[in-house]
């Protein structure tokens, strides 16, 4: 799934950072500077003992697969050509869980507990971490 042709994700002032760095390679979190916590998807109040005072740590991209399910039929045109594909549930070493998709040649046999790292998806107007079967060089 080369992706490059799908939209993009809206951007807004909480999660603006963590785009940016994704354009950069990196993937980051945010975490409370008050409890330590890192969450993910980024918001501005930290879901635990909501402090405001949040800084942004890059996480090492590796976690495990909590679920995963394939896609045969598109829920639109943009990923018509894209099915299948697959959506997974993964939880980062860090803590938090994403919803992402696996990519890669060897995606559909991605299990639970499958270790997975993050990949970067170029698409025309950004770049969207994704993740893939650890261990594995497929882009
Ligand atoms: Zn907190």
């Amino acid at each position: 799934m080369s992706g490059s042709d799908l939209p993009m994700p809206a951007s807004n002032a909480d999660s603006a950072p963590y785009w940016q760095a994704a354009r950069e390679g990196k993937l980051v979190l945010q975490q409370c500077a008050a409890c330590g916590l890192k969450r993910f998807l980024p918001r501005h109040l930290c879901p635990t003992c909501w402090s405001d005072q949040t800084q942004w740590v890059e996480a090492c991209g590796r976690g495990t697969v909590h679920a995963v399910t394939t896609v045969r039929r598109a829920p639109s045109q943009a990923f018509r050509e894209k099915v299948p594909y697959v959506v997974a549930l993964v939880d980062l070493e860090e803590g938090p869980r994403m919803l992402t998709n696996i990519v890669g040649p060897n995606a559909e046999q991605a299990r639970i507990g499958q270790p997975v790292e993050v990949t970067f998806e170029v698409r025309e107007n950004g770049v969207v971490p994704q993740f893939r079967i650890a261990g594995g060089n497929a882009k």
